[in-house]
């Protein structure tokens, strides 16, 4: 072990993963493991951009106020004041960095987006803020000490006696596993959104961080709380490419498909009202219609402005016949963004000494029950920061308080044998994810999902590449999600049953699994 050892090694390339490895690297030998290449994330994909209280008609109070509201009760107010807080300093960081953000007359241009009560979003490109913030991040790592093994997937969290001491990894080019040893390992190895069948999260996003760490022991936090995103492209044969939500912030328009604008009968924000009601009303606007999509209308818009503020989107739909200056945009919902994930305090750390998690794959409590726009790139670095600056910490000043709010702990239930399951492969998989727990749930659903999810987990070899290890961790991710949302007999932000439509003080409340957690 001793060969491979690093001071910290950082389990994936998204700005997460790279943000923390440039901060270590000042402190110590860092290792960054990715199962892809460097710039295979989600992360290059952000759109719309990076939330930060910079406008003079803003605060990070207000920034704290809209943050909480979108987070329907659930979101730590300890850990938004320090997002909210700190936001700006790690702006800075990249800056310095060198990604190069939107001004104008030397000025950064803010816009807003759904929720933020002013425009406060930060954007590189027009729409390519993440393609942006990916290359320049990979570039200062490539060029700095750090070293990077690409195509190196993280199969297992080594702990001994209570710690954890390093990781397993597996070269997907050539088959063998290495381990590797370290004082800090950081999972930051992205969501979970491969779990549905429509998605717009790229193809490595499989759930491996939550699944690794739960195996060891880590606890696991709010999963029930999946995002759909409202407006993704549905054109036929198209991949779903996401319309950034700054698109509705800029003045689009949802119409069905009958061309009338809906919006306003299921909320007062109309298009600018919270992912989960937009995403909601545009489900029961296509159900009433009989059609699979409704559409987003920017042709009021001045062309110049759409062609100028949403490049890529531009670009994207006019490669695929589409010029959206003149035609109507055909959008549907898809999975998006995972508010649960890895347990951890405000300083990034996970329940098992050693282990850190940060960006999408932990659960800071930032988002509650429903993430505000633009606030997960935000939360990735803020974050990532903390756990570089606790690591340089004494042992003593490391000690900290446990987080605090109610929470019910359990481990994952076994359950009924059934006769016939679908059988079991990824597109199964994401059907059942995509039908039975999707936007709108019930007890029902939930239940069938649930036995059929067990029979699954029961019927899983042991993992040797890639693909299997992806679907190993999908499985119980996917267990994770639907025994969650079975659990919350409540609708609140992100979740909603139809049997309990409503929301309940009783639960508020999150819910925590544990390996070997009570029953
Ligand atoms: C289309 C789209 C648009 C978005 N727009 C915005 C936006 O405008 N603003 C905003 O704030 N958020 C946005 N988001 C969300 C945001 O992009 C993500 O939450 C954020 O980029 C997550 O960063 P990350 O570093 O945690 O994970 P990712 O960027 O997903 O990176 C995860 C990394 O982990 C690696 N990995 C995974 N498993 C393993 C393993 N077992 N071993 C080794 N490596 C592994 C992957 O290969 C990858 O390098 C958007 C998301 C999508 C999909």
């Amino acid at each position: 072990m001793k060969t491979n050892y690093y001071d910290y090694i950082v389990v994936g390339s998204g700005i997460a993963g790279l943000y923390i490895a440039l901060l270590a690297v000042e402190r110590g030998s860092v290792l960054v493991l990715t199962k892809g290449s460097i710039d295979d994330c989600n992360t290059k994909y952000a759109q719309g951009g990076i939330a930060v209280a910079m406008a003079r008609e803003d605060s990070p109070e207000l920034h704290f106020k809209d943050t909480v509201a979108a987070g329907a009760g659930l979101s730590d107010p300890e850990a938004v004041g320090i997002l909210t807080e700190e936001a700006a300093d790690c702006i800075a960081d990249l800056i310095r960095f060198g990604v190069p953000f939107d001004t104008l007359d030397g000025e950064i241009t803010l816009t807003r987006e759904a929720a933020h009560s002013v425009p406060r979003v930060m954007h590189a490109g027009g729409d390519a803020t993440g393609e942006h913030i990916e290359v320049t991040l990979s570039r200062q790592v490539r060029s700095s000490p750090i070293k990077v093994l690409e195509n190196c997937l993280a199969s297992q969290i080594l702990v001994q006696r209570g710690r954890v001491v390093g990781v397993k990894a597996l070269d997907s080019h050539t088959g063998s596993t290495e381990e590797y040893a370290c004082k800090f390992l950081i999972l930051a190895a992205g969501g979970a959104g491969r779990l549905f069948k429509y998605t717009t999260n790229s193809d490595v996003v499989t759930g491996d961080g939550i699944a690794l760490a739960f195996e060891a022991g880590a606890e696991i936090s709010d999963m029930e709380f999946f995002q759909f995103h409202p407006t993704v492209l549905r054109l036929p044969g198209v991949a779903p490419f996401l319309i950034s939500e700054a698109v509705r912030g800029e003045g689009g328009i949802l119409r069905n498909v009958e061309g009338r604008r809906f919006m306003p009968d299921y909320a007062a924000e109309a298009e600018l009202a919270t992912r989960d009601v937009v995403a909601r009303s545009i489900v029961y606007e296509m159900k009433k219609t009989h059609s699979d999509r409704v559409f987003l209308d920017v042709t009021h818009l001045p062309s110049r402005r759409v062609t100028t503020r949403f490049p890529h989107i531009y670009r994207f739909c006019r490669e695929h016949g589409l010029d959206i200056t003149k035609g109507l945009i055909p959008v549907a919902p898809a999975a998006h963004y995972l508010m649960g994930g890895v347990k951890v305090n405000i300083w990034g750390e996970a329940t098992i000494p050693g282990l850190f998690a940060a960006g999408e794959t932990a659960c800071t409590g930032v988002h509650g029950a429903n993430r505000l726009a633009s606030n997960s790139l935000l939360e990735s670095i803020v974050f990532g920061k903390r756990i570089v600056q606790r690591t340089k910490m004494t042992t003593a000043a490391r000690r900290s308080r446990k987080k605090s709010g109610k929470t019910i702990s359990c481990c994952l239930p076994e359950r009924e044998a059934l006769s016939k399951v679908p059988s079991l492969n990824l597109p199964n998989l994401q059907s059942v994810m995509w039908d039975r727990v999707g936007i709108i749930r019930s007890g029902k659903s939930l239940k069938e999902a649930a036995d059929i999810l067990a029979m699954y987990q029961g019927l899983l070899a042991r993992p040797s590449d890639r693909p299997a290890y992806e679907v190993t961790n999908l499985v119980l991710c996917a267990r994770l999600v639907t025994e969650a949302a079975l659990l919350r007999e409540e609708s609140r932000g992100a979740h909603f049953r139809t049997d309990f439509p409503r929301t309940s003080r009783e639960w508020q409340r999150r819910i925590v699994f544990k390996k070997n957690g009570t029953k």
